[in-house]
């Protein structure tokens, strides 16, 4: 008979294999959004203590904190969140490594070719940067980005899911002009009817284990794009 201590260890194990990981940042007012884009509110509508019932109105945008973007983010025709199918959003992670990168340094192909063979259709790209440390400060902007050459390749191998752990996957500026690349890497992604993550953090948590990653999104008719609790769990 199994003694109690290796059914503790035993339980204590599969908690930990299934208990999931948070990929998603905490909303409050003030929570660093896309420069241009609209603060995130709270206003209280009821309260407890005047109506017995606590009620409030949110306003953010469809691109606030960890969300996903849709194909009609940049294209008239393009999908809307409420028209891809929920399969889409959860598919096992692979975790590509580029912690080496430096303030807006380009992401290049060379830095994900060791990764290649793992590229299927079946999984969802992370790019782990390591910027989620900087969330809600200015150097967040400072993110490394994506080359859209390399987005390219990674959409021929199949991927149609790529998420980061940044503020873009196209080079954020703050003055209001865009990168060199414009927004490259929307137009390639999106334009191959995929969809781009960004915002998500604690993808330290996911390496060197195999995950599954879940981007539910809300179910907005005809949006651009839409907040999400992104989480993980060990396969
Ligand atoms: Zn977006």
């Amino acid at each position: 008979m199994e003694s109690v201590e290796s059914s503790t260890r035993r339980a204590q194990s599969q908690a930990m294999m299934c208990s999931p990981i948070d990929l998603s940042h905490h909303l409050h007012p003030g929570v660093q959004v896309f420069p241009g884009d609209r603060p995130y509110t709270c206003t209280p509508i009821s309260t407890i203590l005047k109506d017995g019932y606590s009620v409030h109105e949110i306003s953010l945008s469809t691109h606030t904190g960890t969300h996903v973007d849709a194909p009609s983010h940049f294209f008239p025709d393009g999908k809307t969140i409420d028209q891809i199918p929920f399969s889409t959003f959860i598919k096992p992670a692979l975790v590509v490594d580029v912690t080496q990168k430096k303030p807006r340094e380009k992401i290049l192909w060379d830095d994900l070719a060791p990764y290649e063979r793992q590229m299927k259709d079946n999984v969802i790209l992370l790019l782990h940067t390591g910027w989620s440390d900087y969330w809600c400060t200015p150097k967040y902007y400072e993110h490394p980005f994506l080359d859209p050459a390399a987005a390219g390749k990674i959409m021929e191998k199949g991927i149609r899911v790529i998420g980061v752990d940044a503020m873009s996957v196209d080079e954020t500026c703050t003055d209001g002009s865009v990168g060199k690349d414009g927004f490259g890497v929307h137009q390639v992604v999106l334009g191959s009817d995929g969809i781009i993550a960004e915002n998500l953090t604690n993808l330290k948590a996911l390496e060197g284990g195999v995950f599954m990653v879940s981007l539910i999104p809300l179910n907005l008719d005809g949006m651009d794009g839409s907040p999400v609790r992104a989480f993980a769990w060990s396969m």
